[in-house]
């Protein structure tokens, strides 16, 4: 059973032999995990007790993996008061140094494999394959972020002098950089958002998800290893409160958030009724992503990328397949092929080598899509309900895949972040109008398509404005430098991670004429 088996990154990491790795993180998640307490970095907020302890408990069984604080609106205030002080320092480290640091700590990661993995298989709950795939990543987007740093920052830029003039562009800091990440990649997307914002040369200020500080803490440790001073990088763990104090200071230049589209817009707000400097903000957000399927389509193909879209990472990632659409001819056997593969995911313990799909990250998400399966089966057709093995139920927050069919696309109304995957079927009549309702979803994330007919992909290519379109294949793990990754509408803001343009959204553009 080979369904997951995770794709290359343009860095790898080598991994070994897998059972030889399971072991060590089996060992290492019992050994390390347990003392592993959240850090502050320099927070001189914290040591004056500003900040409440919390304790941190693992989805895949309710242990208790350690403490994180967070940080009340006071102690966030005074953060980030001590961070705008270094502003200027933090500026002045060469592109080359920043550079250097960057690669130390992606090498450090490497090196540190084991702890990190087994960090993200009790406190993220992230199946073995999955958890090195964020690894990897993770790595990818420090050396990523290297090279751009040394592209953008290391020589001005020389513009053309028609009228006799010197003209230079050059990229400068913002600042104080707040950077605010979610549970679902607490290691990869946390690391890409601050790596960017510390190789434009900003003071970053990071703010983990409140389910994932341990993970963050670790990170933020090597990157303090690799050689990024304390005062230019603090981890600001806690919960909605910390954030909206982050985001409402005026100190604060630019934030990074990737979460819920309705977190976006309060960061919107909060930024817009500061009495301060115009702070941009990078949002990635969610969607209803769809992957549409034609009569031409290989069946097998497709089921092996729906089943992978749809269920990999319990289909907590915002790039998940949600929507199917299947060309009424072949739907019912393609319909089978991918129950019958989604019967044979294991649903387990994410250290546990046989397993696919491991917890959902807490008792509120869970809740979240039992509710929804149950108003499914009130109002749509649920056609596969998978179960949680026996043993596991009401030991973590586990939930099996299942598959809904509904009447039409509308009926699935909002984002559902789980391991659910819902159907529809179209006829070659309806085919615009399928086009129309995935468009006024308003969301922008990612789409796939699965026909040989090349004119079917271009088609939707150009009606539909999606950030991440994928043609006969899976729909999930952009590769940093070569996917980058984000969308449009209320699926987030640009620019991408992982592409050409982000880090200079980290910075202030500034061009210096000079008459000759
Ligand atoms: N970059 C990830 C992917 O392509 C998704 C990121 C996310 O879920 O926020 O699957």
């Amino acid at each position: 059973k080979d369904l997951f088996s995770p794709r290359q990154n343009s860095a790898g990491i080598e991994t070994g032999e897998r059972q030889a790795l399971a072991e060590l993180i089996a060992e290492r998640s019992r050994v390390k995990v347990a003392g592993l307490k959240a850090r502050c970095g320099a927070t001189t907020a914290q040591a004056a007790g500003a900040s409440e302890a919390v304790a941190i408990h693992s989805p895949v069984d309710g242990a208790s993996l350690g403490t994180s604080y967070h940080l009340s609106a006071s102690a966030t205030r005074a953060l980030v008061a001590e961070a705008a002080r270094h502003v200027r320092a933090a500026e002045a480290v060469p592109a080359s140094k920043r550079a250097e640091a960057l690669r130390k700590a992606a090498a450090l990661m490497e090196s540190r494999d084991a702890d990190l993995l087994a960090v993200l298989t009790v406190e993220g709950g992230k199946a073995l394959d999955d958890a090195v795939a964020e690894l990897r990543e993770a790595v990818d987007f420090l050396r990523f972020y290297a090279d751009e740093a040394m592209r953008l920052f290391s020589a001005p830029c020389e513009l053309p002098g028609p009228t006799g003039e010197e003209n230079r562009l050059t990229y400068r800091a913002r600042g104080v950089a707040v950077a605010i990440s979610p549970w679902n990649f607490p290691l990869a997307i946390f690391t890409g958002q601050v790596a960017a914002a510390l190789a434009a040369g900003n003071v970053v200020i990071a703010k983990p998800a409140e389910q994932t500080p341990l993970i963050a803490a670790l990170a933020v440790e090597i990157l303090h290893a690799a050689g990024f001073a304390k005062q230019h990088l603090y981890l600001a763990p806690g919960d909605g409160r910390t954030g909206a104090a982050l985001t409402a200071h005026e100190a604060t230049a630019l934030v990074a958030f990737t979460g819920s589209t309705e977190t976006a817009f309060a960061i919107n707000r909060a930024l817009a009724a500061r009495n301060a400097p115009i702070a941009p903000l990078i949002a990635e957000t969610g969607g209803i992503n769809a992957l549409i399927a034609d009569a031409t389509a290989l069946p097998e193909q497709v089921a092996d990328d729906v089943v992978m879209s749809a269920f990999r990472s319990a289909g907590q990632r915002c790039s998940a397949l949600r929507l199917l659409f299947l060309q009424e001819d072949v739907a019912d056997r393609i319909l089978e092929m991918i129950a019958g593969a989604a019967q044979e995911l294991t649903v387990g313990d994410p250290r546990d080598l046989a397993t696919d799909i491991g917890p959902v990250i807490d008792a509120e998400q869970l809740a979240m899509l039992r509710d929804h399966i149950a108003r499914m089966e009130r109002e749509q057709t649920v056609r596969y309900r998978g179960e949680v093995p026996a043993d596991l139920v009401g030991k973590g927050h586990y939930f099996a895949p299942h598959i809904v069919a509904l009447d039409r696309p509308e009926a699935l109304e909002r984002e559902v972040f789980g391991p659910i995957l819902h159907v529809v079927r179209w006829k070659a009549k309806d085919f615009d109008t399928l086009l129309d309702a995935i468009d006024a979803t308003g969301f922008g994330l990612t789409l796939g398509i699965h026909s040989r007919i090349n004119e079917t992909a271009h088609k939707v290519i150009a009606r539909l404005s999606v950030g991440n379109v994928y043609v006969n294949r899976n729909i999930i793990g952009a590769t940093v430098g070569s996917q980058p990754f984000g969308g449009s509408g209320l699926s987030g803001t640009g620019p991408k991670a992982g592409g050409p343009n982000y880090l200079a959204r980290f910075a202030r553009e500034q061009v210096v004429s000079v008459n000759t």
